[in-house]
């Protein structure tokens, strides 16, 4: 998977956009565009997974709501069960009665990386049940500076973003209408 196959299927937007952080950047992902692509989304995660397969792996475990796909998927390909990390208060809890054998090697997985405060909720959870992360894994990192979660980290396709305060963007000075978008 390439940038240019994102731009076209819509994944990936060029223009003038708020970023969930507060900040602006020239390029947003539009990251259902992918993860309602059954058929761009299983070689994507294949590519992912094929450096990782060196790991021992208990459990995928992924974030709400994309990275609940992206743990689906890559728990069917390595053939282990998934967990999803839902919110609750400030952070991650698995709900619905879902829980991890003590002493589990978990992968952790999510959709697209920016600043990484999804991955970090999701170790935190890691540490608080007792579970050891062999590795992280996104489909889609496009954080400026790699974040260092401790682990190896990995992805599918790295598009370094640049991103801006609003008080020092370059397209709020070339006066380009800001959009809106993001779920968080
Ligand atoms: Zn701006």
């Amino acid at each position: 998977m390439s940038l240019q196959a994102l731009e076209t299927i819509g994944a990936v937007l060029h223009g003038h956009f708020l970023l969930t952080s507060g900040r602006h950047s020239a390029l947003y992902f539009e990251k259902f565009r992918l993860l309602e692509r059954p058929d761009r989304l299983v070689p994507m995660v294949s590519q992912l997974l094929e450096p990782l397969r060196k790991y021992s792996i208990d459990a995928v475990v992924g974030p709400t709501l994309g990275g609940v796909v992206v743990a689906y998927e890559c728990a069917r390909q390595l053939g282990v069960p998934a967990l999803y990390a839902e919110r609750e208060g400030e952070g991650r809890a698995f709900r619905r009665g879902s829980d991890l054998a003590p002493n589990s090697s978990v992968l952790v997985v999510d959709d697209v990386l920016t600043t990484g405060t999804s991955i970090r909720e999701v170790l935190a959870l890691m540490e608080q049940v007792g579970a050891r992360v062999e590795a992280i894994g996104v489909l889609i990192d496009r954080s400026e500076q790699m974040p260092d979660f401790g682990v190896p980290l990995f992805s599918a396709l790295r598009i370094p973003a640049e991103s801006y305060p609003p008080e020092n963007c370059p397209l709020c000075q070339q006066g380009v209408p800001l959009t809106k978008r993001g779920s968080r």
